[in-house]
């Protein structure tokens, strides 16, 4: 079995022991966030009546709510969320804003070959109207566009560079980079050459994100109930739908459903996502020294280019201090049962690994420590990318199944679900993605041995030049592969 970098050259124990010993748990993020753009929000006790009920107050229900009342500033809105607004994968992600809908180029052309111009037009065109919103609103979260840098950091992984930058050709936002150029602009030994994709990301503060979407929304009208969980939703037979929680009730013309990887409200949609865990760590400020030693001017997303890949970018540096790296990704973990548990968050070794990995990446920094570290469930579908639909004779809209990239296609869910809500044909209902359910999960125990199989497939096509196995290979002929 081959080696990767990060076995090769990996840094001393005593490196990684001491850049955790001072680490507290909980994101960063949400840590970062003023009190101001924390209010506490009252519960919903009684009965409230409302055009449209959200039940969700992450990126999917907050982009819905604020579409809603941008749409139409006269439609009154009620988001009930069980804990507090932006607490779930919405406050403690990496931030990478990326147009794609379709969680990569690749895994959208393989399920969409006929429409996935269309999903690339749609998915840049989201991106760009985030920026604008961002702009027009006031919105201060730490926006910036400055692209996501693909590193190839094993040999084998130049030829699907060259593969890249084959197809990308002409396109003045794609940039390759050799060897030394990648490693002037970003200093890392485990840089072999790399692709900077300019246009199609953007960094942004996660928490920030959704509690100032909260601000923007709450200013147009809507109300926001916290600590309020859904716990059932009728619809009556004269119409309209109720959304039962455990201190009172919405009754409203719609409902939409934005509770990510928890338990849907339809049956239907049980089997429709599986937790998986993904893993953060957060540097403490970098000084004038260390920045200079790493360069990383342009302030790109990098995420490497292994089938079990890391995602990092810096942080923007506040109050006189540097930026810190948020630093994540590689082991993704589903446990058996597929449960939401707060338990599964607390993963010391694998840190340990994300810290070691991160020395290999960034040897100059040894030394340095790690802040925060977290975890967060990631809600995986079958297609990689968002499914949507519609309930209930129309009356509820769900959108979920984003598997690790919603930042920026949670706005496009919203467009999508107000569309199917009010009943308007849009060039985004018309999507076979839109239309289309994907497979669901099959039941214990065949899910959690298919996917610790696919991960353990993945981990050994990284240290086999990247070839994958008869198991990778067949599902990527049911379409259920995952490479992107
Ligand atoms: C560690 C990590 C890193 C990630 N990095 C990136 C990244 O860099 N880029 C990217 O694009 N994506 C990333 N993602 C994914 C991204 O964060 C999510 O796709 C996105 O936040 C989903 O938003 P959401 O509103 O659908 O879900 P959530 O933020 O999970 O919000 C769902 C909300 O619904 C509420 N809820 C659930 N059930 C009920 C109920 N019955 N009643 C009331 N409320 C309920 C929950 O309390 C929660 O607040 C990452 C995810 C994780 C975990």
């Amino acid at each position: 079995m081959g080696t990767t970098v990060f076995e090769r050259q990996a840094p001393p124990a005593s490196v990684v022991a001491h850049s955790l010993e001072q680490t507290r748990s909980g994101s960063f993020w949400i840590d970062d966030l003023p009190a101001s753009l924390r209010p506490d929000r009252a519960p919903l006790r009684g009965v409230e009546t409302t055009d449209l009920v959200i039940v969700g107050a992450g990126y999917t229900g907050l982009w819905t709510a604020l579409l809603a009342v941008l749409r139409d500033p006269g439609r009154r809105v009620v988001i009930v969320e069980a804990a507090r607004t932006g607490w779930a994968a919405s406050g403690r992600n990496g931030g990478f804003c990326e147009s794609s809908l379709t969680h990569g180029h690749e895994n959208g052309a393989r399920r969409w070959p006929d429409e996935i111009d269309t999903l690339e037009r749609l998915g840049r065109q989201n991106l760009d109207e985030i920026e604008q919103t961002v702009a027009e609103l006031g919105l201060d979260v730490q926006f910036e566009r400055t692209g996501q840098l693909a590193p190839a950091i094993e040999p084998h992984q130049l030829a699907w560079l060259d593969e890249w930058r084959a197809e990308a050709a002409g396109d003045p936002d794609v940039e390759y980079l050799d060897e030394a150029a990648v490693r002037a602009s970003v200093a890392s030994p485990t840089y072999l050459a790399a692709i900077w994709e300019k246009r199609t990301c953007a960094l942004v503060h996660p928490a920030r994100l959704a509690a100032e979407l909260a601000r923007a929304a709450e200013e147009r009208g809507v109300r926001i109930f916290e600590r309020s969980r859904a716990t059932g939703i009728e619809t009556p037979r004269g119409g309209g739908v109720s959304v039962l929680t455990d201190g009172g009730r919405v009754d409203a013309d719609h409902a939409v459903l934005a509770t990510n990887v928890f338990p849907s409200l339809l049956r239907r949609n049980r089997l429709m996502t599986v937790p998986v865990y993904d893993y953060a760590l957060m540097t403490e400020p970098l000084t004038p020294a260390q920045q200079e030693a790493i360069g990383w001017r342009d302030r790109q997303g990098i995420g490497d280019m292994a089938n079990q890949f890391h995602y990092y970018r810096p942080s923007q540096g506040q109050d006189g201090q540097g930026a810190r790296i948020l630093f994540g990704g590689y082991d993704a973990l589903y446990h058996y049962g597929r449960r939401v548990d707060p338990r599964y968050e607390n993963r010391p070794d694998v840190w340990a690994k994300l810290a070691s990995h991160f020395f290999t990446t960034f040897p100059q920094l040894e030394g340095l420590r790690f802040s925060h570290q977290w975890a967060g469930a990631i809600d995986s579908s079958t297609q990689f990318t968002a499914f949507y639909g519609t309930a209930r004779d129309g009356r509820v809209a769900y959108a979920s199944g984003f598997t690790g990239l919603g930042v920026g296609s949670t706005r496009f869910a919203g467009q999508v679900m107000l569309d199917l809500l009010d009943g308007t044909e849009t060039e985004r209902t018309a999507l076979q993605m839109v239309r289309r359910r994907p497979l669901p999960f099959p039941p214990e125990p065949a899910a959690a041995i298919g996917i610790h199989a696919t991960r353990w497939s993945m981990d050994r096509a990284d240290h086999h030049e990247g070839r994958r196995n008869l198991l990778l290979k067949t599902l990527d002929a049911l379409g259920l592969g995952f490479d992107s």
